[in-house]
């Protein structure tokens, strides 16, 4: 068994993320290794001092990774080539949407599953031209890539339950824009496969994300790992905890006396601190 935690230094870590990572400790706790890998494709949000303040707090926490930790930044090469063969395999198509619409798919796992693409540039002739002056992304034709597999795809949770997805859970999704050598879907599998993931452990509201991410190892021919969708971590308002809502930090944690080790122990058993509470979002 192989799982990871994958943060995106956008912020400092918070209770959420201790959570996940103690769902990843107990997955491997009866023989296996726990992974790190950092996130950090999305340039306008990542900031280095928060990968020195992630890796503080993971040695407060007392946890160990086991291999090299995989760097998002430093993988473009792998990412181009496994758009080129998509590419190759004409399942993708440039799309010249605004600026916003991209962004939001490229920065934001947890909002991405939102508004569906409408579609605008899916039939486009290509235009070859216009790809080398204007800005654009590259999404992946859904239809097309299901056509290729040949069926919707499905998904095993690490209890052995069987999950099929349905059309509405897939959408032509942008796997690379021209600022990023690749968006969150594209990285997130390949990188599960580089790092030998067998067990992908997440919060319960990256789940929508399954269903793209087994059609491109189906794809792509990558190996197909199980999942752990764990509830997320809520405050007294019943609100997920978000960097942007001033979520007590572990940094924060630490400097109120908090000992990290017992602090994951006691989030392996599932107890919380006062005021914080699971919620399954599914
Ligand atoms: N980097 C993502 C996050 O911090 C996690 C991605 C994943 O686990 O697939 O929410």
């Amino acid at each position: 068994m192989i799982t990871r935690f994958a943060p995106s230094p956008t912020g400092l870590l918070h209770l959420g993320h201790a959570y996940s990572l103690a769902r990843g400790v107990a997955a491997v706790a009866g023989g296996g290794e726990l992974r790190l890998r950092i996130d950090d494709l999305d340039t306008t949000r990542c900031r280095p001092e928060f990968v020195a303040a992630l890796e503080e707090d993971l040695d407060w926490l007392g946890v160990s990774f086991a291999g090299p930790v995989l760097v998002e930044s430093q993988r473009a090469a792998v990412y181009e080539e496994a758009l080129e063969r998509l590419r190759g395999a004409g399942l993708l198509y440039p799309c010249f949407c605004t600026r916003k619409d991209i962004e939001a798919a490229l920065a934001a796992p947890h909002g991405a599953a939102g508004g569906r693409y409408p579609g605008t540039c899916r039939d486009l002739p290509d235009e070859p031209e216009r790809r080398a002056t204007q800005p654009h992304s590259w999404r992946l034709d859904h239809e097309k890539a299901l056509a290729r597999v040949g069926a919707l795809p499905s998904w095993q949770d690490h209890d052995g339950s069987v999950h099929l997805s349905t059309r509405a859970d897939l959408d032509d999704a942008i796997l690379a824009r021209k600022d990023a050598p690749a968006a969150y879907h594209l990285a997130c599998v390949l990188d599960d496969a580089a790092q030998g993931v067998t067990l992908v452990t997440r919060s319960a509201d990256l789940a929508g994300a399954t269903p793209i991410q087994r059609l491109l190892q189906q794809l792509l021919e990558l190996p197909e790992p199980a999942y752990l969708h764990h509830p997320i971590v809520v405050g007294a308002d019943g609100r997920r905890l978000a960097k942007r809502d001033r979520a007590p930090t572990l940094q924060q944690l630490r400097a109120d006396g908090v000992e990290g080790p017992a602090l994951l122990a006691a989030l392996m058993d599932e107890r919380l601190p006062l005021g914080y509470r699971l919620v399954d979002p599914t």
